[in-house]
């Protein structure tokens, strides 16, 4: 018989972690930091900086952990995303790790500039190849690339016993890979035994008026073709779908692109993976070396590592001179720098502050609208969701026709029978037989 327990996910998103057990044999899907409590509401930080299962952050999974006789035999993450792999530390090294060359790239990434806290390390990995099964125990496990927000992300079909689960970690259809869903909802297995279905934007109100990673590019190029001063513009780093839509628009605006330290890092590691990645020779992008980025660098990688980018390297004096010219993807501290300089030329009301994350993050952080406010600057909102709307997730479903679909990954799991059939709702810790 076989066993699905989600450890955490069927009422909340974020902090994922789901076990599949045949026989003896227990492999885990995801091992995420939470992003909220069990109720929904806001996490206590302090809970965060010293997880314990008696605190709630780490899942209750018996030989799981560094203090625990080991008897899992595998976590496979299904992309770098914090909420799906940010307890890795407690993991017992015994127990080997399986992902994808780009979400270990952005981890090693993440030990470089990440602070303390969210450094997370582990020796025993093993690399998979999307569309290449490989067997774990009793396991036959096939990775299938997905387009989301997060880089190299995987969605896994599991089969034991005759069975299959399939898994869709998290995904979108409207980001710079929907062909990969296309071809996945074209050719799929179908009649599956299980599935377990991420259901983000279901309830919440993820949209901003962009429906796709298409409109937010052909958004910001119009931004970026009128300006008549800098545009600064706020996006993560590490999502680098939204780099490269940033990218191209500023590109087809015939503007320069001043990425920090960081985001430009990380283009560079992950072109060893997809060489067709930004950066190119003799294009529009340069960097700006932040002094904490370059320090992170320092620290991790030596000296020399700074003289890699030397020739893309930007400083202020050239971004006054060439003010309206400039689109800068960097930290809000530097922002000031910046503006600070150019105000001293002239006013920045003809300034734009593009805001391309999830709005929810205005709300709890104020540092983005202060400094707009302070120099007198429009905020304008493009941004699209990194997770599938309903008709993404209805496409899924009916190619998949699953004997059984349980929600995860979502606030608003009790939505999921308005769209679907056979929905079975399941509570975190709770096995489930199929
Ligand atoms: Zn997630
Ligand atoms: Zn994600």
């Amino acid at each position: 018989m076989i066993q699905v327990t989600i450890h955490r996910g069927t009422h909340t998103i974020g902090g994922s972690c789901i076990e599949i057990r045949s026989g003896d044999s227990r492999i885990i899907l995801d091992f995420g930091m939470p992003l909220m409590e069990k109720d929904g509401g806001e996490i206590n930080e302090e809970k965060l900086l010293h997880p314990s299962i008696e605190n709630g952050i780490l899942p209750n999974v018996e030989g799981l952990y560094k203090d625990q006789q080991p008897t899992i035999d595998a976590v496979i993450i299904s992309h770098a995303h914090i909420d799906h792999y940010g307890l890795l530390n407690y993991l017992n090294p015994s127990i080997p790790v399986y992902l994808s060359r780009g979400s270990h790239a952005l981890i090693k990434v993440g030990r470089i500039f990440y602070p303390e806290k969210n450094k997370i390390s582990f020796d025993n990995y093993r690399i998979f190849e999307h569309w290449k099964p490989f067997e774990i125990g009793p396991f036959k496990i096939f990775s299938y690339l997905m387009d989301h927000s997060g880089y190299d992300a995987s969605a896994f079909l599991i089969e034991t016993e005759n069975k299959e689960i399939f898994y869709s970690g998290d995904f979108r259809g409207h980001g710079r890979k929907s062909k990969v869903l296309d071809r996945l909802v074209r050719n799929p297995v179908q009649d599956v035994d299980c599935l377990l279905m991420e259901g983000t934007t279901l309830g919440g109100d993820h949209s901003v008026g962009f429906d796709s990673e298409e409109d937010v590019e052909k958004g910001l190029c119009r931004i970026f073709s009128e300006q008549k001063d800098v545009s600064f513009i706020m996006a993560s780093g590490s999502n680098v779908d939204r780099i490269v839509s940033i990218n191209k628009a500023a590109v087809d605006s015939k503007k320069t692109l001043v990425l920090d330290l960081y985001t430009y890092y990380i283009l560079d590691q992950l072109k060893n993976i997809t060489s067709s990645l930004t950066p190119h020779r003799r294009d529009n992008i340069r960097v700006f070396y932040i002094k904490t980025h370059a320090q992170s660098m320092v620290d991790s990688l030596g000296k020399d590592s700074l003289y890699k980018y030397t020739d893309r390297k930007i400083g202020i004096d050239e971004i006054v001179n060439r003010r309206d010219q400039m689109v800068l993807k960097l930290p809000v501290s530097a922002m000031y720098r910046i503006s600070d300089a150019l105000l001293k030329d002239r006013p920045l009301d003809k300034a734009k502050f593009i805001f391309s994350m999830w709005p929810g993050y205005l709300d709890k952080n104020d540092s983005f609208h202060k400094f707009c406010n302070k120099y007198k600057i429009e905020l304008i909102k493009i941004h699209t969701s990194g997770h599938a709307y309903l008709k993404d997730l209805e496409r899924l479903v009916a190619a998949l026709k699953p004997k059984t679909l349980i929600p995860v990954h979502t606030l608003s799991g009790d939505d999921f029978s308005k769209h679907f059939e056979n929905v079975i709702r399941i509570d975190d810790g709770v096995p489930f037989d199929l």
